[in-house]
């Protein structure tokens, strides 16, 4: 009988897990690995998002560490500096855009005036420490990775160790990877958005396996979640099989993403839901906070 008993009510739990129809939304911490502050969000003309704002929706949504990048790095300068980021226990781990303004996407790949900046803008650090990382930087061509400042940007990265954010495609990815001086094996390339133009599953996995320090940021990425918000079934798999290479981030690209701040944290926890508790603390924080050495 119980026997019986379990082979009704088991079918039933695995046939309401597989519709996601039991599975609890994460509630735990987040690390917003792709976060601008953008001057748009704060300049007091069009900003509608001060730092008390900013960090608001942060600590409601439980975001506890940001990768913060802005255009230009005053916003990530200020995120830093903010008493209020102390207040709201945020931590900042900087990264420097290599944008002053919007003609700089196109052209920084070849202009040494942005090599230059970098470099001033290390040296200077943030008082909330020293840059961690370089971008996010956009590649509408991939075989701009090839422009030279693109080449010595990426191989001081590396000798640096500070990761890169890098909006491109999956052939960029092996170009930048490929002018690394360990030709990739030493990079800590985070994918913003994982391809954001729908590189198949088996293709972002091919590189998983072939790149050890690629991370998939996973904002604005197609096919992620079906019916519901719920993961996709490939997806699920493959984060399955890959636990510790994914992360998730906002992209508060535009004013109007920091208007939908908590319905994308509330969407990340929906299907973060999905996964079995460890491997979604993972994702939503425990592999970000291992690649910047966090608590
Ligand atoms: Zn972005």
């Amino acid at each position: 009988m119980r026997f019986i008993a379990c082979i009704a009510a088991c079918a039933a739990l695995a046939l309401s897990q597989a519709h996601g129809q039991t599975a609890a939304p994460y509630e735990g911490p987040l690390f917003d690995t792709h976060l601008h502050y953008n001057q748009e969000a704060w300049d007091g003309t069009a900003g509608s998002f001060p730092p008390t704002e900013a960090l608001a929706r942060m600590q409601r949504n439980q975001v506890k560490a940001i990768i913060a990048n802005s255009r230009p790095n005053a916003g990530t300068q200020t995120l830093a500096a903010a008493r209020e980021t102390r207040a709201a226990g945020v931590t900042v781990v900087p990264f420097v855009r290599l944008y002053r303004n919007r003609d700089d996407y196109n052209n920084w790949f070849r202009d040494e005036s942005i090599h230059e900046m970098v470099l001033a803008e290390l040296a200077r650090g943030t008082a909330s420490g020293p840059y961690r990382g370089l971008g996010e930087f956009h590649l509408y061509e991939s075989a701009n990775a090839n422009g030279p400042v693109a080449k010595k940007l990426i191989a001081l990265a590396e000798e640096k160790k500070l990761a890169v954010l890098a909006h491109v495609d999956d052939v960029a990815v092996d170009l930048l990877m490929a002018n690394a001086p360990s030709k990739g094996r030493a990079l800590r390339l985070i994918w913003a958005h994982t391809g954001i133009g729908g590189t198949p599953v088996e293709r972002v996995q091919a590189m998983l396996e072939r790149y050890p320090l690629l991370m998939g940021e996973l904002s604005y990425r197609p096919g992620l979640t079906c019916e519901d918000g719920r993961l996709c079934p490939e997806w699920r798999a493959l984060i399955l099989k890959h636990p510790d290479r994914f992360m998730v981030g906002s992209d508060t690209w535009v004013n109007q993403r920091w208007s939908a701040y908590d319905e994308i944290m509330r969407g990340y926890r929906t299907w973060l839901g999905d996964l079995p508790p460890a491997v979604a603390q993972r994702i939503a924080w425990g592999n970000a906070a291992a690649l910047f050495d966090l608590r």
